[in-house]
């Protein structure tokens, strides 16, 4: 099976690894920079995108970080890891800002008030409409051309991917769906094709 890690800084941790332990993964904790070794993919969990930031700077591992993206392996950033994967052209933060996908976000863009719901969720690639989780979530405010949209709710894009990375505004490892999980197991061993191809 495959091993992937799910950063262990701050967020929705436990919670990603119950989930991938239940859809036949070996899940485990990144916390250092030895830990991404052998890893088969990585989950940027959410929670709260300043903290991970500042975390991932203060811990030093914003250099594996990004030597793990560009040695081709897949990442899955949920809701605060989405901020994280984004780029920040217009520089509006000193937050980090990986630029792992060609995107500009709208962070707590449905609205702090109305911060949290459930809905099913069309999901380019998968055969059902997703139970979807949003919590205090981001959306995706613009693509670059090789960003490939996979969802969208009320006009607004949460769920995209380019190369070896995937995101989505929602937690999909708060419900008894993990469609979106497996989408991730499988886009793993693609891209494990394409590196050793
Ligand atoms: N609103 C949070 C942020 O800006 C993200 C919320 C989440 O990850 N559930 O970081």
């Amino acid at each position: 099976s495959k091993t992937i890690g799910v950063l262990d800084l701050q967020g929705a941790v436990s919670e990603h690894i119950r989930a991938l332990k239940k859809i036949g993964a070996n899940a485990v904790s990144v916390k250092k920079a030895e830990d991404f070794d052998n890893l088969d993919g990585l989950i940027i969990p959410g929670g709260e995108s300043t903290a991970i930031g500042r975390l991932i700077r203060e811990q030093k591992l914003e250099e594996r970080l990004r030597s793990f993206y560009s040695s081709g392996k897949a990442i899955f950033g949920t809701c605060a890891g989405l901020i994280l994967c984004s780029t920040d052209e217009s520089h509006t933060t000193d937050d980090l800002r990986l630029g792992f996908i060609d995107m500009e976000v709208e962070r707590n863009g449905f609205g702090r008030q109305v911060a949290s719901f459930e809905t099913a969720l069309e999901f380019a690639g998968i055969d059902h409409p997703v139970e979807a989780v949003f919590i205090r979530a981001p959306y995706i405010q613009s693509v670059g051309l090789d960003v490939k949209v996979l969802a969208t709710f009320d006009d607004k894009i949460v769920a995209a991917e380019q190369g070896n990375v995937l995101v989505t505004a929602h937690h999909p490892e708060l419900t008894e769906d993990y469609a979106v999980l497996n989408y991730f197991l499988k886009k793993i061993s693609q891209t494990i094709k394409v590196r050793e191809s």
